[in-house]
């Protein structure tokens, strides 16, 4: 007997889904009664209804839905059974379609089987949409033409396996978390390089790392239960109760500085940042205690300190004005003498400046150096004047020296002011006395030369006699005297601004035969080696421009006794006429090649010493060409020789 025929219909089974077929009105449904259903459907509803694995089957085009008893739990109550028993799937699934459409589809028209494990698709169920995860096969039914019919889904729900692993995976997640960060402080307890030591109320410690043995000196074992006294030298031991009181009352001591003393007996300086500890009630039970050892610290405060005083000391004693200041220039330290000079309080000078006892005249002066160094970071320097207290105006010379980092931003100035009004004064003295000298010596030598002359002149039919050559080696040494006046008249025009050009137009050659000429002789044995490689024409006042160009030669030939030659050479670069004069004598050191241009400057050597003069040739010829809007310069190489460069600009 069939199985079917004993329960006497064409839907086996006895489940209770069986029987829901069974009675459900299948005549209002696409795939119409029972009897009308074809084998293969018949077929696959027996395997499904006898099935004890979760069963759904969606059959025919409106995919009409089928389950069995095992299905049916996860349908849950007051949700979608029995009511999609016979429906179509996008109806009965319509929560959850956008899901299972691309799924049946793969089946449908492609005849793929599909296995998904622990998916999670949502599902209507008791009331609500749930959460709910599946382990599920869709595999494709063929009908009795071998087409694609409908798509049994064989499905387990795992919602309860997944919530328990997740469950499992988020206490894990909490004690590892629990055991890192406890792993994490401890690890920071460890390495820490300060002590940190918790102790009870009673002063008995619980706790010590491995920074406490260094700073200390005591091991865990010789510390752990012992009293925190240990460490408390005997002049601070009152401090203890106080700090415990504090801590009684939930109070926090932070960077509180003290002295401890190690287990070798040594004192050190220690800074405490001690807490109260409470339990897991919140019960105060005793302290932990950060200290830091600062011995080096405060060691090296203390020799800042001292070095600070000794620098006060130092810069109130000395006569100078000091003073420093912040990265901007701003004035942050000045000497007492500042203040015992200008008569003004220390709170006078910091709130206005400098500027308020500086000689109205030196003023802008002052301001623009001032300004340009800072702008630049080179160091200032000036002479000016500053206003004593009672009214008088004393010279200073001024120097502000930046400090700068290795990257060579500012970070200080320091900056002295040095009285020189004595020298200014004697400066002026000795500039007034060459002055008038010069002056009063001009007069007699010119009359001296001229009587000479007449004398020599008498005599030149007598050269060879003893008086003819008397009178030359007078009229040769007033020459030089006359030289020597002429050029102290010169400085004395260029200090009081006096010294006035006439120019005109030459060619350069032109000048340059005439000073050859003039020189003649005196050359000595030298050769004068001219090169001519252009022969621009130069705006100067003539007579001037051959003094510059005498000077030159002069210097050169007497500062090369051993050579034989100076080479002039003459060219054009750009808009400038260059000339050059190169000697092989002595030549000059590199720290004194810009010094030499300076009034009374001689270099200080042995060679030097055997050669007469002043030290103002190079300074009038610097005063000269740059009065021509020129520039002079030398290269030079100690015993090889030295090259004098003028240029001028050309129009
Ligand atoms: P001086 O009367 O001493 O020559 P100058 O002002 O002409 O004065 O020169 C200044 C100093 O420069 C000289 O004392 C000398 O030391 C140095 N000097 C000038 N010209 C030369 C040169 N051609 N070679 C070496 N040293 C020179």
């Amino acid at each position: 007997m069939s199985l079917a025929t004993k329960h006497n219909t064409l839907i086996p089974g006895l489940g209770e889904m069986s029987e829901l077929i069974r009675k459900k009105n299948w005549a209002r449904t696409p795939i119409g009664t029972p009897d009308q259903w074809p084998q293969s459907l018949l077929t696959s509803l027996s395997i499904l209804l006898y099935g004890k694995f979760p069963m759904l089957l969606m059959w025919g085009p409106e995919l009409i839905c089928f389950y069995n008893d095992a299905f049916r739990p996860s349908l849950g109550s007051d949700g979608k059974h029995p009511s999609i028993l016979g429906q179509p799937a996008e109806k009965a699934w319509a929560e959850v379609w956008h899901i299972i459409k691309p799924l049946l589809d793969q089946v449908l028209t492609g005849g793929e089987s599909i296995w998904q494990e622990d998916q999670l698709v949502p599902i209507f169920r008791n009331g609500k949409i749930e959460e709910a995860y599946w382990t599920f096969s869709y595999s494709a039914v063929l009908d009795e033409s071998a087409e694609i019919a409908g798509v049994l889904v064989t499905c387990s729900e795992t919602t309860a396996k997944i919530n328990l692993v997740k469950e499992l995976e988020a206490s894990i997640r909490e004690v590892s978390q629990g055991e890192h960060i406890r792993g994490r402080m401890a690890a920071i307890v460890e390495s820490s390089d300060d002590a940190i030591i918790s102790k009870t109320f009673e002063g008995i410690v619980t706790s010590w790392n491995k920074s406490a043995e260094r700073i200390f000196g005591y091991t865990p074992e010789e510390m752990i239960g012992q009293s925190i006294t240990k460490l408390i030298p005997d002049d601070r031991l009152d401090e203890e109760p106080k700090i415990i009181e504090g801590l009684k009352q939930g109070k926090r001591f932070d960077h509180f500085e003290t002295k401890r003393i190690t287990k070798n007996k040594q004192i050190l300086d220690i800074s405490l940042t001690i807490s109260p500890v409470r339990d897991a009630s919140g019960k105060l039970i005793g302290a932990a205690k950060i200290a830091r050892d600062i011995t080096a610290q405060k060691q090296t405060e203390k020799l800042v300190k001292a070095s600070e005083e000794k620098f006060r000391l130092l810069a109130d004693s000395m006569p100078q004005f000091v003073w420093t200041g912040d990265e901007y220039g701003n004035l942050n330290y000045i000497n007492k003498k500042v203040q015992t000079y200008s008569g003004l309080t220390l709170a006078q000078i910091e709130a206005d400046g400098w500027l308020q006892f500086i000689h109205p005249e030196d003023l802008e002066e002052n301001i623009k150096r001032w300004q340009r160094a800072k702008l630049t970071g080179e160091e200032f320097l000036l002479e000016h004047r500053f206003r004593r207290h009672d009214g008088v105006f004393r010279w200073y010379l001024s120097r502000a020296v930046p400090q700068k980092d290795e990257r060579g931003k500012i970070t200080m100035w320091v900056g002295t002011s040095t009285d020189i009004d004595d020298i200014k004064k004697h400066e002026q003295q000795k500039d007034d006395f060459i002055r008038i000298a010069s002056h009063e010596l001009k007069t007699p030598v010119t009359t001296i030369k001229g009587y000479v002359q007449l004398l020599l002149d008498l005599h030149k039919d007598q050269k060879e006699s003893p008086v003819a050559s008397s009178l030359n080696k007078v009229y040769k040494q007033v020459n030089k005297l006359t030289k020597l006046i002429a050029d102290l008249l010169d400085l004395t025009r260029i200090e009081t601004g006096r010294l006035q050009l006439d120019r005109h137009h030459y060619p350069l050659s032109r000048i340059i035969d005439e000073v050859i000429t003039d020189i003649g002789p005196t050359g000595g044995r030298h050769r004068i080696e001219v090169l001519l490689l252009d022969d621009p024409i130069v705006y100067v006042d003539k007579e001037r421009f051959e003094q510059v160009l005498v000077n030159l030669i002069t210097n050169a030939v007497k500062y090369s006794p051993n050579a034989e030659k100076v080479i002039l050479k003459v060219e054009r670069q750009d808009q400038q006429a260059l000339i050059s004069l190169t000697d092989f004598g002595i030549g000059i050191a590199a720290d004194d090649a810009e010094k030499i241009f300076e009034r009374f400057y001689r270099v200080e050597g042995k060679d030097e010493k055997k050669f007469p003069g002043f030290g103002i040739g190079l300074f009038i010829v610097r005063e000269i060409v740059e009065l021509h809007d020129g520039k002079v310069w030398v290269a030079s190489e100690l015993k090889k020789g030295s090259t004098f460069y003028v240029s001028l600009p050309v129009n």
